[in-house]
């Protein structure tokens, strides 16, 4: 069979040799794959990659990329798709708002995301770092496509990077920079939008500079650390600083879904050799892996997934595509580099739900219920009404008895609501508040003061029970119940 496989790998290679930089494969858990033995920072060229996969994997970038970058902006019911205003303790998901008392609902709705990773995780293994991290999304569909552009691919890269400081490279630096600086500043304008909300950062684009000093120091501290990620610290954000890849080795298991070298179809491997017939290559044992380190020279992690799972992989799948380009060159099965799990390369087994992923998907299911059951139920206005501290009761000259209650009245959605308070199931009773009718600001807190008056027929001892109906017109928003304090026994 003639091949027509070819490589432009630079340089030539050696078995075990890294075509994104040298590394001694022997010792490949001892160390990062992007540092030497001295702990040096290894510079990485990963070549760019194409095929299927990564085709799919652009558009789905892009569409994740421009909820990233409207989140914000997008409006539902007057509020914004995403916010998580952390100085206001206000957030909102989905046009969903969540005030500080909601924070049960919120913490609920952050074990909820947390428990679908570490079940996605269990299942898939991480599938969220290739295929949705915005760091993943902006360094590999944004950045690194823009370097490809203006640098060159792998090989470009590198030669530029030992050529003298001329016009032409002076200028691709400039260029690659300032583009890598101008996003910087727009995706720290966008992580400041989702942290104070658009308004305000409107009003610190457009207002006086010396009235928003604080916001603007945020806006030049988050683009130059999205500056430093992106154009010097790369996959090392993934590798040093995020501790998920770092606790997966606890959620993954035999039966997990991951990017994975078919050992046994692979092995052993050996170069290409075009005068070797394939029924000589089956004899002698050859596996299908010809060595061409063309899975290692994609890795924007520097690894060579050869050696198994490791913690840098972020499951691109960039070396799925590769290996697949190789393979179909050479005429032979797709996928010795596919999504599979450990049991399914060296079992055959197919996808196996385990006892751990149907304990986490019950706690999971639990979580989601209680947060729907919750957040339906949940009222448009919260109501706090308690007795006025250090007051007891007064009786009037006709033989009834008033109480004092302090009112906080929540509103939580974007607009205002005109509220009226009614006493429920008390014929005869009144409820009064002082200052008169009350309308809750959007997104504020009212409060007031409340009168109730009971007459002496409604009263059950010391301690009546009541219910406060809150209203807004005709529909019932709340119902509170609290304590009417009267004097011991009946009222004369
Ligand atoms: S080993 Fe493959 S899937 Fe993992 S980071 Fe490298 S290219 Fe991506
Ligand atoms: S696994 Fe595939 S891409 Fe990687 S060295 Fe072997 S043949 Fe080449």
């Amino acid at each position: 069979m003639k091949n027509s496989l070819t490589t432009d790998d630079p340089e030539p290679r050696q078995k075990g040799e890294s075509a994104n930089q040298d590394i001694d494969w022997k010792d490949f858990r001892d160390h990062l794959a992007t540092a030497d033995q001295q702990g040096h920072r290894m510079w990485l060229y990963p070549k760019k990659p194409k095929g299927r996969i990564y085709n799919f994997r652009t558009w789905f970038s892009y569409l994740l990329l421009v909820i990233l970058f409207t989140g914000p902006f997008i409006r539902i019911n007057g509020n914004p798709l995403l916010l998580f205003n952390i100085v206001e303790r206000k957030f909102s998901i989905f046009g969903q708002i969540f005030w500080p008392q909601d924070t049960f609902l919120f913490a609920l709705g952050m074990l909820i995301w947390i428990i679908s990773i570490v079940v996605f995780t269990a299942v898939f293994g991480r599938v969220w770092c290739g295929w949705a991290c915005p760091q993943t999304l902006l360094m590999e569909m944004v950045f690194r496509k823009i370097e490809y552009w203006i640098d060159g691919d792998s090989l470009e890269q590198k030669k530029l990077s030992k050529a003298p400081w001329t016009g032409g490279k002076i200028a691709k630096r400039v260029a690659k920079y300032s583009v890598f600086f101008g996003l910087s500043f727009v995706i720290g304008n966008t992580l400041l939008a989702y942290v104070i909300g658009t308004e305000n950062l409107y009003a610190i684009i457009t207002d006086n500079p010396l009235n928003h000093t604080q916001g603007l120091a945020a806006m030049v501290i988050f683009t130059l650390i999205f500056f430093a990620i992106f154009a010097r610290f790369r996959e090392q954000a993934c590798t040093f600083i995020c501790p998920y890849g770092r606790f997966q080795s606890t959620l993954l298991d035999e039966n997990t879904i991951v990017v994975a070298y078919d050992h046994k179809r692979g092995e052993s491997r050996q170069r290409l050799n075009r005068n070797q017939s394939e029924s000589e290559r089956q004899e002698k044992g050859v596996g299908d892996c010809v060595d061409c380190n063309q899975c290692v020279a994609v890795c924007p992690t520097g690894i060579d997934i050869r050696n198994g799972t490791q913690m840098e992989c972020v499951n691109c799948a960039a070396c799925i595509d590769a290996c697949n380009g190789v393979m179909s060159k050479l005429k032979r099965p797709l996928g010795l580099v596919r999504y599979a799990s450990l049991n399914g390369i060296e079992k055959g087994l197919p996808l196996k739900v385990t006892p751990r992923i149907i304990g986490y998907s019950v706690v999971l299911t639990a979580l989601v219920t209680a947060f729907f059951t919750l957040l339906l139920t949940r009222s448009d206005v919260e109501t706090s009404l308690l007795r006025a501290p250090g007051t007891l009761f007064q009786t009037t000259p006709d033989g009834r008895v008033t109480n004092l209650y302090l009112l906080k009245l929540t509103n939580k959605t974007s607009h205002d609501i005109p509220v009226d308070l009614r006493l429920m199931g008390m014929e005869g009773g009144s409820i009064r508040v002082m200052g008169g009718d009350i309308i809750v600001k959007a997104g504020s807190l009212a409060e007031s003061s409340v009168l109730v008056e009971l007459g002496p027929d409604l009263m059950d001892g010391k301690k009546t029970r009541i219910e406060v109906g809150v209203f807004s017109g005709e529909e019932e928003l709340e119902r509170v119940r609290t304590v009417f304090v009267g004097p011991q026994g009946k009222v004369p």
